[in-house]
């Protein structure tokens, strides 16, 4: 048996394919249609392994999606596909509609007229399992009780927008045609393989590259922060015991300030590679002004999964960030073909 993973040339993407044939050793076929975040080059070292295909297309491609589930006999599709970058949704909001609403609505009725089609054993054992973000809650004040899966969900720009958009649709195909589907909401994902744009990958290549280390507003912003092998093992004990219909929450159990990350990204490369100058790199810290609708809090309470399946996140935000910071400094190559790439994309 197969499993369809979307957006596999993606940060999150990326790590739970080369988790995954590592771990599970079920052959994976990876479709992503590559645009600036997704880089099939992430996963060179397993291309060559008999359990790694790759397709160049889009979620919305129904007839490229119809084609790979019947060849590759697929179990289960895992949804990573998505734009994902907030600012970028500020500035240009129709391709988040475009992907994750418009085009995850197509991959949902493939997937269902794939399943339709299905009888006995591999019907019943068939999963569409979404990723999504715990933004689609909003902003969570500053002593309120982390979101559960039962919050409201009040979105506030337009990528959470868009991702609960989407996760509505994956609801509404279960409920309405029976599509055995999960949904997980997840927290900040942080560590390899991360496109430079986001926070962390964002202030660990500027230091390094000596340019200012920008953090929005007062930095107080407080996110969860989970490591992306924490995510990547959340999503496979969900596809494998989750029960369809079901949303799950899955959190860092590691709230920090935005500037309480900087700052700690600033120490490790201190002590791992020091500016020859010797001042710290906290000295290129620079405030900007804050991103519109800003949301100020988010944190999720992950007591379902933990209770039904046993996760909980295992890395400690100063180890991953380490190991975080490290991977960085040892892929200066990875760092300039994504820069480079990043110029021509912003350039267009
Ligand atoms: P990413 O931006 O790094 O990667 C997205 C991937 O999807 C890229 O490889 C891109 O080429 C591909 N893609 C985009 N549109 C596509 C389409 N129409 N068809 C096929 N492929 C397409 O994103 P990520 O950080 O890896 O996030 C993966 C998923 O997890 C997203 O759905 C995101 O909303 C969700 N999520 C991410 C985080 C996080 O902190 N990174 C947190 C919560 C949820």
């Amino acid at each position: 048996m197969t499993i369809l993973v979307t957006g596999g040339c993606g940060f999150i993407g990326t790590n739970f394919i080369r988790e995954w044939i590592a771990s599970i050793q079920e052959a994976v076929v990876n479709l992503d249609c590559l645009t600036y975040a997704g880089n099939a080059h992430n996963l060179s070292d397993v291309a060559a392994s008999p359990l790694y295909s790759f397709r160049r297309a889009s979620i919305g491609d129904a007839a490229a999606v119809r084609d790979l589930l019947s060849r590759y006999d697929v179990r289960a599709i895992v949804n990573f596909a998505a734009e994902s970058h907030v600012d970028r949704s500020i500035a240009h909001a129709d391709a988040f509609v475009e992907t994750n609403v418009v085009a995850t609505q197509r991959l949902l009725e493939t997937a269902r007229a794939h399943h339709q089609a299905l009888s006995g054993e591999a019907r019943a054992h068939f999963r569409f399992l979404h990723i999504s973000t715990d933004e689609v809650y909003g902003s969570l004040p500053a002593n309120a009780d982390p979101f559960t899966e039962r919050s409201p969900f009040r979105p506030n720009s337009p990528y959470a927008a868009s991702k609960a958009a989407s996760d509505h649709l994956v609801r509404a195909t279960n409920v309405t045609y029976g599509l055995p589907t999960l949904t997980i909401n997840c927290s900040n994902n942080y560590g390899e393989y991360q496109y430079p744009e986001k926070l962390i990958p964002l202030v660990i290549t500027s230091a390094l590259a000596g340019r200012p280390l920008p953090i929005y507003g007062d930095g107080k912003q407080i996110r969860d922060w989970l490591y992306v092998a924490d995510h990547c093992r959340a999503v496979r004990d969900v596809l494998a015991g989750g029960r369809p219909g079901e949303t799950y929450n899955v959190g860092g159990d590691g709230e920090k300030t935005n500037i309480e990350v900087v700052n700690a990204i600033c120490r490790v490369l201190d002590d791992l590679r020091p500016r020859p100058d010797g001042i710290s790199y906290a000295a290129q810290i620079a405030f900007v002004r804050d991103r519109p609708g800003h949301d100020r809090r988010y944190a999720v309470d992950f007591t379902k999964i933990r209770k039904e399946l046993g996760w909980r996140p295992a890395m400690k935000f100063e180890d991953g960030i380490r190991r975080t910071v490290r991977w960085y400094l040892d892929n200066p190559d990875w760092i300039s073909a994504t820069e480079g790439r990043r110029v021509s994309s912003e350039a267009r």
